[in-house]
């Protein structure tokens, strides 16, 4: 972490409302359903898919969980009446995993039923590491009995080359992201190399065992680790796709997909959109680097 990520990240929670806003623009489809389906439609004709994010984690009431799985359901349903190439990532925190495992567990089965519906999937994200053991065992869980569920690996966790050969033999549909949340060295790899080893580790070996793949970086050496480990694995068409957040490393995107790669855009949106803005920049002060060196190329 270098000295300006440090300066910026310590700065993020003093910044007026209307700057992070503004700073954040990129990143976000805006604070309805409506601007997250209006971002896909563009993103659609412009040759993507997307993964609608509801922005939202660690509630504290039943009442959150409760609005957040009805705006799921409505955005399942409209993505199906508008006929569009989506789908949802949902966090398990958002949907009550830590207010009532059970209640949560029954949150995303609906959800999941509801993609099923919809002809569409739901992936379930991963959070921090307080959180893995249960995300994986619940994806378990739901894996017995529908196949239009994904989840994540991160790469930075040591456990993820154990939890990888496990999702392999069940045939997982997994992303794979170097991961978000600052996690200590007995657990997860620090140093930059050994993250982007593991995720190309990761990704080769989910594939090889047929598995389907979210590769989701924006690291121009790990896309090009992927299209060389596509290239090997010859059969892998229609088992894997790129992913980006939105607004993130557009150029590359745009090559990717120019390529005929698949790629997918994850579209976070919702009223909390300040909320999730500062907290990622205060856990992640690298992006807040990259947010505020992006926020100057601009100028
Ligand atoms: C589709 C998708 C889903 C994800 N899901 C999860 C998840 O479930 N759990 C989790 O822990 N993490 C998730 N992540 C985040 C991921 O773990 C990384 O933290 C993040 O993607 C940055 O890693 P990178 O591979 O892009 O490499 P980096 O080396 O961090 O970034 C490469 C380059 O991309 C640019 N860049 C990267 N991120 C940003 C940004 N936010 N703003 C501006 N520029 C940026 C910079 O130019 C940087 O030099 C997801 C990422 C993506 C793309």
């Amino acid at each position: 972490m270098n000295l300006l990520d440090r300066v910026v990240a310590g700065t993020v929670p003093h910044l007026p409302r209307r700057l992070v806003g503004a700073v954040s623009r990129p990143y976000i489809a805006g604070e309805t359903l409506d601007d997250a389906l209006a971002v896909t439609r563009r993103l659609n004709e412009a040759g993507m898919a997307t993964t609608m994010d509801l922005l939202g984690e660690h509630v504290s009431n039943q009442g959150q969980v409760d609005a957040a799985v009805a705006v799921y359901r409505q955005a399942l349903s409209e993505l199906a009446r508008q006929g569009l190439d989506g789908n949802i990532s949902v966090k398990l925190t958002h949907l009550g995993l830590k207010l009532d495992r059970p209640r949560c567990v029954q949150n995303v089965r609906s959800l999941v039923e509801a993609a099923a519906a919809s002809k569409t999937m739901v992936r379930i994200d991963m959070e921090d590491s307080s959180t893995t053991s249960d995300t994986l065992e619940i994806y378990r869980e739901l894996r017995e009995t529908h196949d239009n569920v994904g989840v994540v690996l991160q790469a930075y966790l040591r456990r993820s080359e154990h939890d990888a050969r496990e999702l392999a033999r069940m045939g997982a549909r997994v992303r794979v992201c170097k991961g978000i949340y600052r996690e200590p060295a007995d657990i997860a790899f620090q140093d930059g190399d050994e993250i982007n080893r593991s995720f190309l580790q990761l990704v080769e070996h989910l594939l090889q065992q047929g598995c389907h793949v979210g590769i989701a970086t924006h690291d121009e050496r790990l896309v090009n680790g992927a299209y060389r480990i596509l290239e090997t694995e010859g059969g892998c068409v229609g088992h894997y796709e790129f992913q980006m957040l939105l607004g993130v490393t557009e150029r590359l995107r745009d090559g990717i997909v120019a390529a005929g790669h698949p790629l997918r855009v994850y579209v976070p949106f919702g009223a909390e959109w300040h909320a999730y803005s500062i907290r990622r920049l205060r856990e992640n002060p690298q992006i807040a680097g990259h947010v505020f060196r992006a926020m100057f190329r601009k100028r």
